[in-house]
């Protein structure tokens, strides 16, 4: 498989590593234009929008060996530019949260760090999962005031990445606002945070506010089909599903698609039959074998079928196919909907959603699914 930075750049579009966003790169092409870039940014969107891939071209353009940075923006292959999407790059500093171990400090964090470059140098918006007590630790910060605080020894724009901003303590936190007050000669901070609620309201006020949306279906489908390969139903499936993030979306269409499908089929037939047996089947092996967030994600197919049965009724004359993504189960949506009138349908789809937002940590998922079970039993007969 191709990398991501490969991929990026065999693309025309500007800022190629970053999928969808035109308007978020207008704004920065026309502030590498202008040459009036900020000291510090603040990327906020959820996981998946794209804010590291941008962190990265932003720092590949601002220290490109080509003298048009607007021409490095199209994409550019000199060892710079390489290096800094790959996370190598001298002019570089990643920061990420380290577990707070008190062995070994320096050796843990050092592996962590270089583990998760590995995963985002061959792809840019692979999910980390962060271990619970991950943090962006106050020494961390402290060691990157002092390599800063160095003189520079080589061109370019020294470009600071921060994620999860979050993750930083109040100590952490403000060290760093530190930083942010005296900002060194030519860096560009960027903070990548889901939000700005978490953060010290010092912190925002001194960042230029980047916020990323969720990306929009095609897009999506775009970036999945092209050099990742995946093939156009899975894209549009896992377009539909993700919610906006290509991460989800990559998840999605690695996922045994079709199996889930099945699985989540089973459950609404179990459901409507209110045959006691078979929803208890059902609800065991969804709790059984999986994770709260499987469970969730099973809903989400559940919860397509619904939609789609919808759709297929309001297009009634229309040949429904072209709206819907579920291959060869066109039979099925069809049945679906003649069967059932539009508020059942709306009223069902309804229910899987409000379970599949609720199951958290502090949910019983089996009782949850139960009690679906029988409110589509009700929606539904
Ligand atoms: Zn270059």
């Amino acid at each position: 498989m191709q990398s991501t930075a490969e991929n990026g750049r065999k693309n025309g579009n500007p800022f190629p590593l970053v999928i969808g966003q035109a308007a978020i790169k207008e704004r920065l092409s026309r502030i590498i234009g202008s040459g009036r870039l900020a000291h510090a940014y603040l990327f906020a969107g959820q996981e998946g929008s794209g804010r590291l891939a941008m962190a990265l071209e932003l720092g590949r353009v601002l220290n490109c060996t080509r003298s048009d940075p607007l021409e490095s923006r199209n994409g550019c292959d000199c060892n710079s530019c390489r290096g800094m999407l790959k996370l190598r790059h001298p002019n570089l500093y990643p920061v990420f949260p380290l577990p707070p171990t008190d062995k070994d400090k320096g050796e843990a964090a050092e592996k962590r760090l270089q583990e998760i470059i590995s995963i985002k140098s061959d792809e840019v918006y692979a999910h980390l999962v962060f271990s619970g007590t991950g943090r962006v630790l106050v020494d961390q910060i402290r060691e990157l005031h002092n390599k800063l605080a160095l003189a520079k020894d080589r061109p370019g724009v020294r470009t600071i990445i921060v994620q999860p901003a979050e993750r930083m303590r109040e100590e952490s936190a403000n060290a760093f606002l530190k930083m942010l007050e005296e900002p060194p000669d030519d860096c560009c901070i960027i903070l990548l945070a889901e939000s700005t609620r978490e953060l010290l309201p010092t912190i925002v006020s001194r960042c230029q506010l980047v916020r990323f949306p969720p990306l929009n279906t095609k897009d999506i489908v775009a970036g999945l089909t092209g050099t990742r390969g995946v093939d156009l139903k899975t894209a549009r499936t896992a377009a539909r599903l993700a919610e906006g993030s290509f991460t989800r979306a990559l998840v999605l269409s690695n996922a045994d698609t079709a199996g889930k499908l099945d699985e989540s089929l089973e459950f609404l037939r179990a459901s409507v039959v209110g045959n006691a047996h078979r929803i208890t089947d059902v609800v065991n092996t969804w709790s059984a074998h999986n994770t709260r967030m499987e469970a969730k994600e099973k809903l989400s197919y559940t919860a397509l079928w619904l939609k789609d049965a919808m759709v297929c009724k309001a297009f009634r004359d229309v040949s429904f196919s072209r709206y819907t993504t579920i291959p060869k189960n066109e039979d099925v949506i069809k049945r679906m909907a003649a069967r059932y009138s539009p508020e059942q349908l709306r009223g069902a789809w309804r229910a899987v959603e409000e379970t599949r937002t609720s199951i958290d940590d502090n949910i019983n998922t089996p009782l949850a699914l139960t009690a679906l079970a029988l409110k589509i039993r009700r929606i539904l007969t």
